[in-house]
């Protein structure tokens, strides 16, 4: 699966800047950044700067890039000091589950009660 940039991809735009985001962090091989419509009082993206179309793609392509998006979620949440009270981690993958950005990325959401159940 391709990993060079893909010039119409959103997130990959973001990874160069060409896009503005609000990042939290930002390692060699990983970005963080908030969500522009947040669902939570924390709600960030975690993507890798490579271009994979979702995160299944990701972890058979480069396990050890996939493993750096959750290691990177839970220093997100430790930053965010959600980590203790508890967050979600969400792959979206595909349209029924409302993926519309495809390129790997988890959300990252929490600072408040999810009570309601999964769906
Ligand atoms: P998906 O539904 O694909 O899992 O989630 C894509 C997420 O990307 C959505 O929550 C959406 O709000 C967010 N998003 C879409 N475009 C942008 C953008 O240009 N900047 C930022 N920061 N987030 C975006
Ligand atoms: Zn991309």
């Amino acid at each position: 699966m391709a990993d060079l940039p893909d010039p119409d991809c959103i997130f990959c735009k973001i990874v160069t800047r060409d896009i503005p985001a609000t990042v939290v962090r930002e390692t060699d091989r990983t970005l963080a950044f908030r969500d522009i419509n947040p669902q939570a009082p924390t709600h960030v993206l975690v993507v890798p700067k490579a271009h994979y179309p979702n995160a299944a793609t990701l972890a058979a392509a480069d396990p050890e890039l996939a493993a750096a998006l959750l290691t990177e979620a839970a220093e997100v949440a430790a930053d965010e000091k959600i980590a203790e009270s508890g967050y979600r981690l969400i792959f979206n993958t595909g349209a029924a589950a409302g993926q519309t950005v495809y390129h790997a990325h988890v959300h990252v959401l929490g600072g408040q009660a999810f009570h309601e159940g999964l769906v």
